[in-house]
């Protein structure tokens, strides 16, 4: 067994860069002004974060006034969802909201509160087998009362890409308000606000290369958005509370440095995870694909195993050196199967094995090796056990 446990997790999150630590170090203790301030320390701390900004609004093709700084991703789906749900409802009184099945749960349980204690109406719209929404299923589910409708850019548990800028295009001019959570595939992906349509965008830097805690929303010009966090006239009134400075500065360090190693990085998770589809599913019988064949985040394998419970599956590779997840980190423990899952049509026993192994920038052949190596028997192992 290696010293150190393989990690093939990076769907829950990265290793921070250290060329991105070594960007925040002097935001810590040497610059360490409230950017609210008027004096020079304050100028200092201010400057860093306008810069971030400008950063962050270039990668993403948005306007730096854009840019709403949150403390992660989490975060900055509840400003989204609650903050235009409140916002829509105030100004017109709409009350109905639109989601997805397969959203992060950041964006399904904002949706479920306001649907259960705040008065507002959700339909969470049909997925096909892969989990992929059609525009005109969108469509079909708007109401004159419609305020958001919020659809993940790419799926944390099954890796699926959503056709965003199909659906903007069906949503535009209708006055909805159109989220996407982007924080899978902020990193992976060249994300372009203005080419999606979008009108919210979120993403969080732990997700590529940068430090947990950080985030942003693009809130788009004339987007109607209540603040969720009061106190303050902090990024342009909608997050109260003196900035993180230095882990603003990871955020945008980490999204340039995303920006500029991604043909290389696509290019080497894309032929890891294409030989680990491959010979998953070559190697272990029973075994099946989840999410889609190919419009799949390129680091992003997951599959089902019949007869197999995805939590002990991920225990067995645990002691046996593999960091791995069963779709998403915040469902580990949970003995249900995933809703997402369900949602794609899985039957609920065969969405008990579910596994996802994904593949980061620092991933080796000989870590993929080792791994392909060592699942069909783990797998073998407890379909002998749940047998007796
Ligand atoms: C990780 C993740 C989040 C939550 O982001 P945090 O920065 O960890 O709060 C939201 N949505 C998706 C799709 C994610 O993968």
């Amino acid at each position: 067994m290696p010293d150190k446990p393989i990690y093939l997790d990076y769907a829950a999150t990265t290793p921070l860069d250290p060329e991105v630590l070594a960007a925040m170090q002097p935001y810590f203790a040497l610059e360490f002004g409230n950017p609210a301030s008027v004096h020079r320390y304050g100028q200092a701390a201010e400057q860093a974060v306008e810069r971030a900004r400008e950063t962050v609004a270039g990668q993403l093709h948005a306007e730096a006034d854009e840019i709403v700084f949150t403390g992660g991703g989490t975060e900055a789906n509840n400003l989204a969802i609650r903050g235009a749900a409140l916002a829509a409802r105030a100004a017109t009184g709409a009350n109905h909201l639109v989601a997805t099945p397969v959203e992060h749960p950041s964006v399904l349980e904002t949706c479920r509160q306001l649907a259960d204690h705040l008065g507002f109406e959700l339909t969470l719209l049909p997925v096909d087998e892969f989990g992929q929404v059609q525009p005109q299923a969108v469509l079909q589910a708007l109401r004159p009362t419609t305020a958001v409708v919020s659809i993940i850019c790419a799926s944390n548990e099954v890796g699926t890409l959503q056709p965003i800028a199909q659906i903007a295009a069906v949503l535009r001019g209708r006055g909805v308000v159109f989220h996407t959570d982007a924080v899978q595939a902020a990193g992976p992906m060249a994300l372009d606000v203005e080419a999606l349509g979008i009108d919210l965008l979120t993403i969080g830097a732990h997700k590529f290369y940068g430090p947990k805690g950080a985030g942003a929303l693009v809130v788009r010009r004339g987007t109607r958005l209540l603040p969720t966090q009061t106190g303050g006239a902090h990024e342009h009134g909608l997050r109260a509370g003196t900035p993180n400075v230095a882990y603003i500065v990871g955020l945008a360090e980490a999204l340039h440095r995303a920006g500029a190693a991604r043909p290389a990085r696509v290019a080497h998770c894309r032929r890891l995870r294409d030989r680990l589809i491959r010979e998953v599913l070559e190697r272990i019988p029973d075994a099946h694909l989840t999410g889609h064949p190919d419009q799949r985040l390129p680091n992003h394998a997951s599959f089902v195993f019949d007869g197999v419970n995805g939590h002990d599956l991920l225990t067995h590779l645990d002691v046996a050196g593999f960091a791995c997840s069963s779709g998403s980190a915040c469902k580990t423990g949970d003995p249900r199967p995933s809703e997402g899952l369900l949602a794609m049509g899985i039957d609920p026993d065969r969405a008990l094995g579910s596994l996802r192994v994904t593949v980061g920038a620092p991933t080796t052949d000989a870590e993929v090796d080792r791994f392909l190596d060592a699942l069909p028997q783990a797998v073998a192992r407890l379909r002998a056990l749940e047998l007796v």
